[in-house]
């Protein structure tokens, strides 16, 4: 099933910041990531905290097999401080339109926060867009309000970067903005994959990483690049540049067994 040449790629980074390379291997956490795969086939829901006929109503895994597709789940297998071993796992953006679900890694801003920022200017920029659609505004007018629209977007875009905070394994912490060089080329989505949602929740909570795997999950994707029960490397674009300092100072405490 997961037999493809990528499977056994490390993750493998530079953090700019230090100028160091971090290495973290996929295959301690192939057999918890295997496990995962297994649970969601089984469950067909991605609760598994809650009663069955509970938890799967709205957070099933139908969703995946629908128009929005599939996404990438992750495991991240960390040992504690007393050696004592713990799988973490995490599924990329939102679920459901959910940040936060009951035994995955956090998102790495907080949700209430994020809802506060995000919400009224969210309805703002709605409003804008219905008042530009006005048949009776000049040409002028509505350009006015399109331009003012896309500014108030690339304004909140940049205020939800600042939400983020990406914490290591040194004790250092950080926003996206601070990561990338050009604060203005951060890809949408940046941090919301699974990789540096476990590796900040190991981070802040004092968990060393073993081994991290991610796999697809769901329906093909649209351009046919991810398959279901597959595993696939962290992505250049978004993870590349954060990767290393997320994953540094990961040498430093190595797990006793
Ligand atoms: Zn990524
Ligand atoms: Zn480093």
């Amino acid at each position: 099933m997961d037999n493809n040449s990528l499977s056994v790629s490390p993750l493998n980074n530079y953090c700019n910041l230090y100028g160091h390379h971090h290495v973290l291997p996929r295959e301690p956490a192939m057999d918890a990531a295997r496990e995962l795969m297994t649970q969601l086939a089984h469950n067909k829901c991605i609760d598994f905290a809650s009663p069955k006929e509970l938890a799967c109503k709205e957070l099933n895994t139908d969703c995946l097999y629908g128009k929005a597709r599939g996404k990438m789940f992750g495991v991240l297998s960390c040992c504690k401080s007393s050696g004592e071993k713990q799988i973490l796992k995490a599924f990329s953006g939102q679920y459901q339109g959910r940040w936060e679900v009951a035994g995955w890694a956090p998102p790495l801003f907080d949700v209430q926060e994020f809802s506060l920022l995000t919400q009224p200017v969210e309805r703002r920029i709605k409003t804008l867009g219905r008042e530009a659609q006005d048949p009776m505004l000049s040409p002028r007018s509505r350009e006015g309000l399109l331009k003012k629209r896309k500014e108030l977007s690339q304004q909140l875009m940049k205020e939800i970067h600042g939400l983020y905070r990406l914490y290591n394994f040194q004790g250092k912490q950080h926003s996206l903005v601070e990561l990338f060089a050009d604060g203005s080329g951060i890809p949408t989505g940046t941090g919301d994959c699974c990789a540096p949602k476990l590796l900040n929740f190991a981070a802040k909570n004092g968990l060393q990483p073993l081994g991290l795997a991610e796999f697809y999950w769901g329906r093909t994707n649209k351009s046919a690049t991810r398959d279901e029960g597959y595993f696939y490397p962290a992505c250049r674009n978004k993870c590349g540049p954060i990767l290393g300092f997320l994953l540094c100072g990961l040498e430093k405490n190595p797990c006793r067994t």
